[in-house]
């Protein structure tokens, strides 16, 4: 690869929102380079569901699908790196370095960098996370809806998810963690639903080889469970979009217009980093989608005269 080779379009960030948005370019006749640092955040999942096509595909394998259909495009070049800087503000003229002092030159750029799950300090999570606890029922409830389940929240968003797991599992507990905040209301809609509630502090997690056996309290007995429900905090993947001056919503997110463009002019982003919404399918098309604006944008400017 020649240093300061220039591109219509590079794409930070090579899972299914970045090579997505890769094929719709490529097969735009766009000049397009993907740099990936082969850090997706279902990478410790085994099996990932509800994309149609390849339900039940081990989620690396749906990667590598699509990064060899993009190699027999000429126009699409997929570098295996992480992208630390981006100089240049500028419409049309943004200079992207890698890790390994790697310069690129591009006319737009689009972040398809997802997000970071913040795991709470618990000992036995970050061993079951994605394997025995998870995020999402639309992913991987059908799969365990006969498990003894659990949430972990508490106010309006353990009653949220609650509430939206007891569509999958017959046998449902909320653990808050903690003295309750939920209010009198959810407390008694979840009673009626036999929707137990525990505010035991949870000491540790007991696992096997991932699979949760046990939640144990600080002062109670512990708790069966072969399944915990969590929607955990996050942080951007990459914090070069904020630095760049593109603004997030008070969420975390990054904010883009129904073009896909986020506040900065020629920045422009897809996939997790967007929104609450997560899911391969919204990744997927949500890169599609940047791909076409990109492509429509650079015709606009290129027929400008
Ligand atoms: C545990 C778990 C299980 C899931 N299971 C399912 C499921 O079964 N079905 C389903 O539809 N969805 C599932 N999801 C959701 C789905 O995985 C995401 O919606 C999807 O991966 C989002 O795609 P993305 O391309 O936006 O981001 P990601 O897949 O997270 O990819 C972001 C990419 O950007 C790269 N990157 C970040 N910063 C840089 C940088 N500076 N330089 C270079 N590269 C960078 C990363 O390395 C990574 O490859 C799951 C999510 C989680 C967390």
């Amino acid at each position: 690869m020649k240093i300061n080779d220039l591109y219509d379009v590079i794409i930070i960030g090579g899972s299914y929102a970045g090579l997505s948005a890769a094929l719709a370019l490529g097969r735009s006749l766009r000049k397009v380079l993907v740099i990936d640092s082969n850090n997706p955040c279902n990478k410790n999942t085994p099996l990932a569901h509800n994309f149609i096509t390849d339900d039940g595909i081990s989620p690396h394998e749906l990667r590598e699908k699509s990064r060899m259909q993009l190699e027999k495009y000429k126009t699409v070049t997929l570098l295996d790196g992480l992208v630390i800087e981006v100089i240049g503000s500028n419409e049309n003229n943004f200079e992207v370095i890698t890790e390994n002092k790697q310069r690129f030159n591009a006319k737009k750029l689009l972040f398809a960098t997802g997000i970071t799950d913040i795991n709470p300090n618990i000992e036995g999570f970050s061993e079951c996370w994605a394997k025995t606890i998870l995020h999402c029922p639309y992913c991987h409830g059908y799969e365990i809806k006969e498990a003894i389940t659990g949430i972990l929240g508490n106010g309006d968003m353990g009653f949220e998810l609650a509430k939206t797991i007891s569509q999958w599992a017959k046998s449902l507990t909320l653990y808050t963690n903690g003295i309750s905040t939920l209010s009198p209301e959810e407390v008694l809609k979840l009673n009626n639903h036999n929707i137990k509630v525990v505010e035991n502090e949870i000491d540790f997690i007991e696992h096997e080889n991932c699979q949760i056996k046990n939640l144990h309290f600080k002062d109670t007995p512990p708790d069966e469970i072969e399944a915990l429900y969590v929607q955990l905090p996050f942080m951007q993947q990459c914090e070069i979009p904020e630095k760049l001056g593109c603004e997030l919503n008070e969420k975390g997110f990054i904010i883009r217009d129904k073009f896909m463009e986020t506040t900065v002019k020629g920045i422009y982003a897809a996939g997790d980093c967007l929104s609450l919404f997560r899911s391969i399918a919204n990744a997927v098309a949500q890169g599609n989608k940047a791909g076409a604006i990109i492509n429509k944008c650079l015709i606009e400017e290129e027929f400008a005269y």
